[in-house]
């Protein structure tokens, strides 16, 4: 997978994308190419933004930049199209089923705003001519798309066949854990533990030391189910609701 960032701030990557299995794999199973924002100004200063109609504070990134720096990203791919996104509050929100729908692509753009955000026209123009789409990876304000374009990447990175090989899968694990049938469902992961067994008068459930391998596994639903509906009761209720119509 060939994923372009386009960022005001090219020396942010790869950053943590460096690390661990990203970065053993970065050259081999994925390759990460930025495009700086700047190099696409239309003045003499290097200046990308503007002031916003309509007033009010902070600054706007002009369009035509954007879209000579999204044009230019597109030349990376001379292939199959890539897919596109915009990290940006505005969007959809980003989860694993985002994830795995992007990790299908042999190739990612990520544009990166900064300031007040990007012209609105030139995001019309990328989504009804390029399928570019909107993502926020939370309910909260970033100064800036890097940092967020590095969650989806990671996150999608998770799901590219053998990036995880002789680590851990990308299953079960919290949104996809496995119930005692196998079947994947959308709750929080049980705790987990490791050695030793007691630590600060705190001990390992003993369940976890039976070795009864079924009744380990109920423990684990049971310890899902009662987190997410503590935690995350609106996934709880998104559960039930696929459980109820799939009765
Ligand atoms: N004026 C925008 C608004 O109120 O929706 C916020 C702009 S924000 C200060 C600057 C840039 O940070 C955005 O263009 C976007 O690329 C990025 N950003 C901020 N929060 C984000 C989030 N929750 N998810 C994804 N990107 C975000």
């Amino acid at each position: 997978m060939l994923i372009t960032v386009i960022t005001l701030f090219p020396s942010a990557f790869p950053g943590i994308l460096a690390y661990s299995i990203p970065g053993k794999q970065l050259g081999k199973l994925w390759d990460l190419k930025t495009i700086n924002i700047r190099d696409y100004s239309d003045n003499k200063w290097q200046r990308v933004d503007d002031t916003p109609y309509g007033g009010g504070a902070g600054m706007v990134i002009k369009p035509n930049i954007i879209h000579d720096a999204l044009t230019s990203a597109l030349n990376n791919y001379p292939g199959k199209p890539p897919a596109i996104t915009y990290m940006t509050p505005r969007g959809q929100l980003f989860n694993n089923v985002v994830a795995r729908k992007l990790a299908k692509n042999d190739g990612l753009i990520i544009l990166c705003g900064r300031y007040e955000g990007i012209d609105q026209r030139v995001i019309d123009y990328w989504k009804i001519h390029h399928n570019m789409e909107e993502i926020s990876i939370g309910d909260y304000v970033l100064f800036g798309g890097e940092v967020a374009s590095m969650v989806v990447i990671e996150s999608v990175l998770r799901f590219v066949p053998n990036m995880m090989h002789n680590h851990t899968s990308p299953e079960n694990e919290s949104f996809e854990v496995r119930d005692i049938n196998g079947t994947q469902v959308d709750l929080l992961e049980y705790p987990q533990y490791t050695k030793p067994a007691i630590w600060h008068d705190y001990s390992v459930p003993s369940v976890l030391l039976s070795g009864n391998h079924l009744e380990i596994a109920k423990w684990q639903i049971e310890q899902s189910t009662q987190i997410t509906k503590t935690v995350r009761p609106d996934l709880w209720n998104s559960y039930n609701c696929k459980k109820r119509y799939e009765q």
